[in-house]
């Protein structure tokens, strides 16, 4: 299949808005889906291919910018080149628009650029009334089927393009529920009627409910069904266009963060019928399972149905494999073609067919949404099948998919003994625990609340969407693997549970009950749903971390990533535990080991509260000594007690850096020397001065002491007070001792036979010579601890960036520092001038909803944070160009962060273990030029 030129088309209007399709030949092809939309473009596509294609052609996204460009008018000359197009429509199907003959029915279907279940649903047989109707009937010499498709078209396009208004009920506890007025009237004939089945409705039936049908577009519009068929076209096309800025399709954009000035095309469609009876049907199928990955055809038909039939859950469909029983010939050619649009698009296709008596033709095609695991293994697969590359399959995977294979999963035990409400497909996989909502937009306001919620419906449909996006999980009685429900959950990486047909659920009463096991439960119970195997179960389960090391695939995909990825991928860790995790996940250094935590643990608050109660008078002692003045005795009790303390710290802090020194053995290690302020070691000044006050004379001299000093430390903006290096500068032992513990920990950890590598690392420099001033303090130790040992250490001393002063003397500080550590939590705090802990609890969430900030800086790097960093690297390096430059802040482990700190030339990123795979795929990602990941 050649990557062809669009072929010329003449046009009345100013811009060429139409390509058409058909007799084997199209005007536009697959890679033009900017233009076309993916459904354009892979009818087109699939016609050059030589596949069946009903003839059609497609108006352009241009067309709809356009329209709403103009105040919502057809450019100029539009109509005419649509009728133009409908002419060749015409010829190529041998039938005319509104002939009572012979007549040509039609399907009007939105389609955008990315495929988007948030927009208009599909017209389908535009182009009836009561004559052409006779047309049809005659033609086919079935009346029965004439009728169904008559009824069809006037609910789809009463709701859709008239806007029918739904039958809204109140409950009695004052919630809403919404019905469709045409449904309603179905099933009053059905029950009329005794059927069970949409099929089991004869023709007068049908005569019956179209009669309803178009009493109720009389009532709720005020007008009467639109017989011209012209008419009808055109009210389909704005409406087409209009879906555009329709909520749903607004909210999905903005939860995909999809521009909103792309537009939808409009493809206009010669309607095969899969309602002709036994021997035609219609169906949705993937090339491979979405689910698991696995290379077996994957999908639902229903015979004697149109389109929306097996999307809706309308009937249960059978699997597709039953397809090859019932119409055989059929089944050998659609697999046949499925084959053939994988081999071209490298990639799993999501089709679309109907069968019309016995005739396939394909109706879509477009690279099909996947689970995360689905995504890795079909990778993984089509490397292997030499379909695609390494750096291909690496480029297919998306960030957050990692993420979600390395989320939970039920604890095994807990499922045994947990109470089994019932059991439906498992339609996305995971684990999901939260309080059961039965309704969208109070699934929104609980999260908003902060209460974890799984949606419970019947089944979903596009307005729901905004429920979905906030939910743990989605539970729907009806719809298939290829439902609403299960599409969207698999694509925004929700569990999901679909077509739990034992499951009533009532919307009235807010409860969900199982036919089977009796089992039940209300809004607000706790449910536990399990996406992976399809189990719903009573109260919340706990669940345990996935494993990688039982993934063999993902870690195939990030071993390919580190071949390609500059970046070094280091992690934070505190505790030898936590660096084995870090290294098992791929980890090639620390890149941040916080020392304060060791401070905190056990009886360690203790001695380090010992200490810093008497550390002014200590280290004012300590000067006295120096000076060789005398103590008074008071002094020399602080002195001692401080000592003491200190020398006890240092046993305890070396005994941690070899742990973690020995676990990382021949890998950089970058301790981060005491950052905090000294009052995060004490008791809260309130609560002191509380327990002072409750005890009155009882109080105790200690607690009133401690209290003093609490209050004497206590600072009005302590992130910004005594911390860090300013610390380290007052109080001089805090910082000699942790040097000291570091170089011994590593010589103790080099006579093991290891390889230690400690890189010092300084907080809070702002102005040069607080680094300086510090160097000189403990390049003093340094020296003196090697010199003791006699054994040669490889270490660096280096420092943070995280003020924003540091970055304008970059060069100075390179100088006296081996090596930068970007700390962009500080640095985004201190550059906007937020708290982050006020800030995020407070306004920001707000600003970023109010568009006042594009993200949330603190998640993702800001560009000005990105453009300080840039220029500290610049400046740093021209001082000192082999410096290496790393980021430890948390924007180390997210993605779109990871891109930027490809192109400012960091030498790694350091993220918590936990994200470091991928964090190694998004390396390898900003690493490839296109960075293009997303799918359509
Ligand atoms: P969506 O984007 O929701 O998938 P589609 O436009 O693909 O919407 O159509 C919805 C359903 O209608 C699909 O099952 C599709 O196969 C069917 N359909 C669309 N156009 C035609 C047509 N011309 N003839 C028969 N079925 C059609
Ligand atoms: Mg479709
Ligand atoms: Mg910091």
């Amino acid at each position: 299949m050649p990557d062809v030129a669009p072929t010329a088309r003449a046009h009345v209007s100013a811009k060429r808005y139409i390509y058409a399709w058909g007799a084997g030949t199209a005007e536009g092809h697959g890679k033009m889906k900017d233009l076309l939309g993916g459904k354009g473009a892979g009818l087109a596509e699939m016609t050059l291919a030589g596949l069946p294609t009903p003839p059609g052609f497609t108006i352009t996204t241009e067309a709809c910018n356009d329209y709403f460009a103009n105040g919502k008018q057809l450019p100029a000359g539009l109509w005419d080149d649509v009728l133009g197009a409908m002419k060749q429509v015409e010829e190529r199907s041998g039938k005319g628009f509104g002939d009572p003959k012979n007549p040509l029915l039609v399907s009007v279907r939105s389609g955008a650029k990315f495929s988007m279940p948030g927009m208009m649903d599909t017209v389908l047989n535009l182009g009836l009334n009561e004559e052409t109707l006779q047309g049809l009937i005659a033609l086919t010499g079935n009346e029965r089927f004439g009728w169904d498709a008559y009824r069809r078209f006037i609910a789809m396009f009463g709701r859709i393009v008239m806007d029918v208004p739904a039958r809204v009920v109140t409950n009695p506890d004052g919630s809403t529920a919404e019905y469709n007025r045409f449904d309603d009237a179905l099933d009053a004939v059905k029950h009329a009627r005794g059927a069970k089945s949409d099929t089991d409705l004869a023709t007068d039936a049908l005569q019956e409910v179209v009669v309803a049908y178009k009493a109720i577009v009389r009532e709720q519009t005020g007008r009467e069904f639109p017989t011209d068929v012209y008419e009808q076209l055109d009210l389909a096309v704005k409406a087409v266009f209009a879906s555009w800025f329709g909520k749903r399709a607004n909210d999905y954009r903005n939860s995909q963060k999809i521009a909103h000035d792309l537009g939808t095309a409009v493809n206009i469609v010669t309607m095969v019928f899969g309602n002709m009876g036994d021997d035609s049907g219609t169906g949705v199928a993937f090339t491979r399972n979405p689910n698991t990955g696995e290379k077996v055809l994957y999908g639902e038909y229903l015979t004697n149905a149109q389109g929306e039939d097996v999307v809706a859950g309308v009937r249960t469909a059978p699997e597709i494999a039953q397809l090859a029983v019932d119409m055989p010939a059929a089944h050998a050619e659609f697999l046949r073609i499925g084959q053939q649009l994988e081999q071209h698009y490298k990639n799993v296709q999501d089709l679309e067919f109907t069968i019309e008596r016995g005739k396939l033709y394909m109706l879509q095609t477009r690279d099909a949404k996947r689970t995360a695991a689905a995504a890795v293994k079909i990778a993984v697969d089509m490397v292997a099948e030499g379909l695609i590359t390494e750096a291909e399959a690496v480029a297919r995977i998306e960030p957050a998919q990692v993420d979600q294979l390395l989320r939970a999963q039920f604890d095994p035990n807990a499922r045994k003994g947990a109470e089994r409400v019932a059991k439906g497909l498992n339609a996305s996989p995971g684990a999901a625990v939260g309080r059961a909502v039965f309704n969208a937009d109070v699934a929104v306001e609980w999260v908003a609340r902060g209460e974890k919620v799984v949606l419970v419906r019947v089944e979903t449909s596009p307005d729901d969407f905004h429920g979905m996006a906030v939910a743990e999980g989605i539970l729907t009685a009806r719809g298939g693997a290829t439902s609403h429900a299960a599409v969207v959950a698999r694509q925004i990486g929700k569990p999901c549970v679909a077509g739990c047909a034992e499951l009533v659920v009532d919307y009235g009463t807010k409860t969900a009950r199982s036919a089977e096991s009796g089992s039940s439960f209300v809004e607000g119970d706790w449910i536990s749903v399990d996406g992976s195997t399809g189990e719903v179960f009573l109260s919340a389960l706990p669940t345990v971390e996935a494993r990688f090391e039982d993934q063999p695939e993902l870690q195939q995909i990030l071993n390919w990533a580190d071949k390609i990825r500059r970046l070094q991928v280091w992690a934070n860790a505190d505790k030898p535990e936590e660096a084995a995790q870090a290294l098992s996940y791929g980890a090639q250094g620390i890149g941040l080991c916080r020392t304060e935590h060791m401070f905190r643990e056990g009886e360690r608050l203790e001695i380090v509260r010992g200490a810093i109660l008497v550390a002014n008078v200590a280290t004012r002692a300590k000067a006295k000594v120096a000076a060789a003045e005398a103590l008074t005795a008071e002094e020399s009790a602080a002195l001692a007690t401080f000592d003491s303390a200190m020398a006890k710290l240092e046993v305890l802090q070396q005994g941690d850096f070899e742990g973690i020194l020995a676990a990382m053995s021949g890998l950089p290690v970058v301790v981060r020397l005491i950052d905090p302020p000294l009052h995060e070691f004490l008791p809260n000044l309130e609560e002191q001065l509380v327990k002072v006050t409750k005890a009155g004379d009882a109080a105790s001299a200690e607690d009133k002491e401690l209290l003093a000093t609490i209050k004497s430390m206590h600072e009005q903006n302590p992130m910004l007070g005594l911390r860090g290096c300013r610390l380290g500068l007052m109080i001089p032992d805090f910082v000699k001792i942790q040097t000291r513990a570091i170089l011994n920990a590593a010589v103790a950890v080099k006579r093991a036979g290891l390889d230690p590598r400690p890189e010092i690392m300084i907080p809070l420099v702002g102005h040069v010579n607080e680094l300086i001033a510090t160097r000189a303090l403990l390049d003093a130790e340094a020296e003196a601890v090697v010199a003791a040992a006699g054994e040669e250490i490889d270490f660096k001393f280096g420092t943070m960036i995280e003020i924003p002063r540091a970055v304008w003397v970059a060069d100075k500080i390179a100088e006296h520092a081996e090596f930068f550590s970007f700390g962009t939590n500080d640095l985004t705090q201190m550059t906007f001038g937020y708290s982050r802990d006020d800030a995020e609890g407070g306004f920001l969430l707000k600003y970023v909803e109010d568009g006042i900030l594009p993200e949330n800086p603190f998640q993702t790097l800001d560009d000005v944070i990105a453009d300080e960093m840039q220029m500290a690297v610049d400046r740093g390096r021209a001082t000192r160009p082999d410096l290496k430059v790393g980021i430890c802040g948390e924007h180390g482990g997210d993605p779109a962060s990871i891109h930027k700190c490809e192109k400012i030339g960091l030498n790694y990123v350091s993220c918590s273990p936990f994200r470091v795979p991928v964090a190694r795929l998004a390396a390898a990602q900003a690493a490839m030029s296109d960075g293009a990941f997303r799918d359509n």
